[in-house]
C-alpha cells in the first residue's frame, strides 16, 4: 500500500504527546529505562521492538494502566503521570489493545456503550454511532454480536470506538497482527484516516514492512530504552535497531 497524503506541518506546534525519561518495573525487573518520545498533531508514529520489549507496557504507563517508577508524561503540555485513566481518556487519550476486547453484545451496542459514557444526549449518541458505522464500514454488521466478527471486522469496530472520546492522541497496539495480506490493507487505509482528523498516532506492529507504509516516523526499543528513531529509512540503517531488532532486513 502506498501512502497517498502526508501531513507535513505538524512539527510547528508543541508535541500533543511527550513521555519523558519514563522508566518502568515489574516487581523489580527493570522493563522500560529512560524512555523520551514526541507525538505531535497529525503525525502517525511506529513504535518497534521485538516481542517482550515492554511496546504494551509503555501504552499502559501512557493510558495509566501501570504506574510508572519515575519519569513524566504529558498530554498536550498538560502533566498527566499520576492522573486516573478515566480522565487521561476524557483529556483525549484514547487505546486499542492488543487483544480482543470487545463487548459480548452487538456491534451497535459496542459503540453505544461507550458513547454512553462519554458523550451527554441519547440523540447525540445515536449520531454519532450511526457516523461511525458508515464510516469504518460496519453499518452491514450493525446487528451481529460482535465475538462473531472476522479480525478484520473486529478491529475496525475497535479503531471506531477509539474516536469516540475526540482523541487528540490514539495508541494502536497490534492493530494489523493475524490478518490477512488484504484485510492489512484495509486496517492501513482505516489507520490512515484518523491521521486525516488530526489525531496523533501510535502503532504498533511485527511486520516492519506494514508499519513503515502508512507511519511518517519511528521509535524502535531494544535492550529496555529507545535504540532508533527517526523516519523509516533512517532507523533502518540504524546499527543499534538492525543488531537489536531488524537483522539484515533489507527495505
Ligand atoms: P511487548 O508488548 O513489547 O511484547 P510487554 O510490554 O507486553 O512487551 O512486556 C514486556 C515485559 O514486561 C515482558 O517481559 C512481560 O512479561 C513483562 N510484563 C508485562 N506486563 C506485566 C505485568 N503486568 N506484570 C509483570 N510483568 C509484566
Ligand atoms: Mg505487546
Amino acid at each position: 500500500m502506498k501512502k497517498s497524503f502526508r501531513i507535513i506541518k505538524f512539527k510547528k506546534n508543541k508535541p500533543v504527546l511527550q513521555v519523558k525519561n519514563l522508566s518502568k518495573s515489574f516487581e523489580g525487573r527493570p522493563i522500560l529505562k529512560k524512555i523520551n518520545l514526541d507525538l505531535y498533531a497529525g503525525e502517525i508514529v511506529g513504535l518497534i521492538g521485538p516481542n517482550g520489549s515492554g511496546k504494551s507496557t509503555l501504552y499502559g504507563a501512557v493510558i495509566g494502566q501501570y504506574k510508572v517508577d519515575t519519569g513524566n508524561i504529558f498530554l498536550s503540555q498538560k502533566e498527566i503521570t499520576s492522573m486516573p485513566i478515566h480522565l487521561r481518556a476524557k483529556m483525549g487519550l484514547s487505546y486499542l489493545s492488543q487483544y480482543r476486547s470487545v463487548f459480548n453484545m452487538t456491534v451497535y451496542d459496542n459503540l453505544l456503550a461507550i458513547c454512553q459514557i462519554s458523550v451527554k444526549g441519547s440523540e447525540k449518541q445515536k449520531m454519532i454511532v450511526e457516523k461511525l458505522l458508515n464510516e469504518f464500514n460496519l453499518q452491514h454488521l450493525r446487528n451481529i454480536d460482535a465475538n462473531s466478527l472476522s479480525g478484520g471486522e473486529v478491529r475496525r469496530l475497535q479503531i471506531a470506538r477509539t474516536l469516540i472520546n475526540n482523541p487528540k492522541v490514539i495508541l494502536l497496539d497490534e492493530p494489523m497482527a493475524a490478518l490477512d495480506p488484504i484485510v492489512v490493507q484495509d486496517i492501513q487505509k482505516f489507520i490512515l484516516k484518523l491521521q486525516s482528523y488530526g489525531c496523533g498516532v501510535i502503532v504498533t506492529d511485527h511486520q516492519v514492512q506494514n508499519l513503515f507504509e502508512i507511519v511518517d516516523r519511528a521509535y524502535v526499543i531494544g535492550e529496555q530504552t529507545i535504540v532508533a528513531s527517526g523516519k523509516p529509512k533512517d532507523v533502518l540503517k540504524s546499527n543499534k535497531a538492525r543488531e537489536l531488532y531488524f537483522g539484515s532486513f533489507e527495505n
